[in-house]
């Protein structure tokens, strides 16, 4: 015979488990939320880093000007010198001035060049990480309202589910739902029947006295292995 707290002792198990699913995926919430923000972060981080290397690069270029403009200065004032001396000697030393920099200049210009270059590969890379945030934000954004809805909805369907428990508590003799109280955190869920002898939630068999105690019913039988509380399958 069946003891008499099974049968609602199966109706509480099964409020129970809805109302552990509502809340497990209700506890599932903060992470869908902070891995939608950290996409937002990383695609703006993109962003910031593009900027960062097209700015240094704009500095770089503006101190190469200075250095042309300087070098520039330097031949101009050896062509002016070079113009007004009359000794050969001087002459030509003013020359070799001249051509270190000129020679020095033309290399600037090269590394100006390079630096423009680099310049236009950045501000390309920039654009394109700040059109992707654009396209995708929209996304990420349309996400968030999806998983702010869907966590107002499952705080009032868990509120719900927790009200369905305790009125399917009130079922429940006090010591048989002490038992219940006592298994559920560790083992769910809680009330298995036995099929051919073993356990349906630990598959073990049950031993000889757990079995007669089931099947008389008097008491709640409980499985010797796992603790559940257990019930004969009357096939
Ligand atoms: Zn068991």
């Amino acid at each position: 015979m069946r003891h008499s707290a099974i049968e609602p002792l199966l109706i509480l198990q099964d409020r129970e488990r809805t109302r552990r699913s509502l809340s497990q995926s209700l506890a599932a919430i903060p992470g869908d939320r902070a891995r939608v923000q950290g996409k937002i972060d990383a695609e703006k981080n993109a962003i910031d880093a593009a900027k960062a290397e097209w700015r240094g690069l704009e500095s770089s270029k503006k101190l190469l000007e200075t250095e042309i403009g300087v070098a520039e200065g330097k031949l101009g004032k050896y062509r002016t010198q070079q113009s007004l001396v009359k000794k050969n000697d001087e002459y030509q030393a003013l020359g070799h001035e001249i051509d270190t920099a000129e020679a020095e200049i033309s290399k600037l210009e090269g590394q100006e060049l390079e630096i423009m270059y680099e310049i236009d590969n950045s501000k390309e890379r920039f654009a394109t990480a700040e059109k992707e945030l654009h396209v995708s934000i929209a996304d990420h954004e349309a996400r968030l309202v999806t998983i702010t809805e869907r966590e107002s909805s499952l705080t009032a369907e868990l509120k719900e589910a927790e009200s369905i428990v305790e009125t399917a508590r009130v079922d429940v003799d006090p010591k048989s739902l002490r038992v219940f109280d006592q298994v559920a955190p560790q083992t769910f869920p809680v009330c298995v029947a036995v099929n051919g002898g073993k356990c349906g939630g630990c598959h073990l068999r049950v031993s000889g006295e757990a079995e007669g105690v089931t099947r008389k019913g008097d008491e709640l039988g409980r499985c010797d292995q796992c603790a559940r509380i257990i019930w004969w399958e009357s096939s």
